[in-house]
Parts: structure tokens; sequence; C-alpha cells
């Protein structure tokens, strides 16, 4: 057993992670996207955050970079050396490079860029290769509570809140007329 203070697991950090991030599915503005920093060291939670790119009409708010820009701003510094990163789904390429220039020392995701574009557009370079041809040394690991994460994805809220997304796969024909 772990001596001190309790040190949550991922898979607790996770689950907390989902729960924040069901939330937003009774707001007029679901999202499944959620991420967690959270001290490597000792499991303490630092900052948190949700998709925002419909509420503040940014296509760069991601969860994932929202909770790395506010985590820096509330430490004042850029490195997130020493912290970790959880999210709900395995980061994009740009989120993925933004974390590692934000030197953290580990992501975990749950559902795969593959499960998250069964419903929005993706772009298909997955975290862990991002992470293999950068210089920073960063932990890419997942999918992890790879099913629970993917109920955000599938709840009824998301479903609908997704016709209203541009990156939302509308239909298969106008997938289909892409050059
Ligand atoms: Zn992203």
């Amino acid at each position: 057993m772990m001596q001190g203070m309790t040190h949550k697991s991922d898979d607790e950090h996770m689950r907390d992670l989902c729960r924040f991030t069901a939330r937003t599915l009774n707001t007029k503005q679901p999202s499944p996207f959620g991420a967690l920093i959270v001290s490597t060291r000792n499991g303490k939670p630092l900052m948190r955050a949700t998709n925002a790119v419909m509420r503040e009409h940014d296509p760069s708010s991601h969860a994932e970079l929202r909770t790395v820009r506010r985590a820096c701003k509330r430490l004042k510094r850029t490195s997130l050396a020493g912290f970790t990163m959880y999210s709900t789904c395995e980061p994009c390429p740009m989120c993925m490079a933004n974390a590692l220039w934000a030197r953290l020392d580990r992501v975990i995701y749950g559902a795969t860029i593959a499960d998250a574009n069964r419903y929005c557009l993706q772009i298909q370079i997955p975290a862990a290769e991002v992470s293999r041809r950068s210089d920073m040394p960063c932990g890419v690991e997942g999918p992890l509570l790879r099913e629970l994460c993917l109920s955000l994805f599938t709840h009824p809220s998301t479903q609908k809140a997704f016709l209203a997304w541009s990156t939302a796969k509308k239909t298969k024909t106008s997938l289909a007329r892409k050059p």
C-alpha cells in the first residue's frame, strides 16, 4: 500500500474527469471533450476544462488546450513539467503539440481519435506519434476507460449538440463530396 496521502489512480482521475465533463450534458452546449491536469507526484488537481469551441467561437478552444492555457496562467509559468494531463479523448495533433510545448510529463486519454471520428471530423495523427516525433519527453497512454468516455459521445444530449458543430459528421453524402 502507498504510504502517506492517498494518491488517486489513473482510473480514478479519469472517472472524476468523466463526471466533470458529463456536467455539460445538462447545459445548452454539451461536450464529450474534457481535460484535467494533476500533479504527477501527488495527484493534486491543478486545472480542468471542457471544449468551448462553440461557446467561445474559437476553433482552437479544445478541452486540452484550454486546460493547459489556464493551468499555465494560474501558475504564471509556461512549463507544466511535473504534471499529468487526462483527456476524455485522445488529443488531436494541435492539443498534443501544445501538451509537448507545455512540457507535461504524461498524457492519458480515454476514447481514441478513431472513436471520436465516428461523430466529428478529425486529423488522423495519433497522439503517441506526435510525441514520438518531438524532442520533448512525454508519455502518452491510452485508451483508458474507453467505454466510459465513449458514453459521453453517445449520450443523446451530445448527439443533439453535434448537429450544430461545424466539425460534426452530418451525413455520409456530405462527406463523400470531398474531392
Ligand atoms: Zn485538440
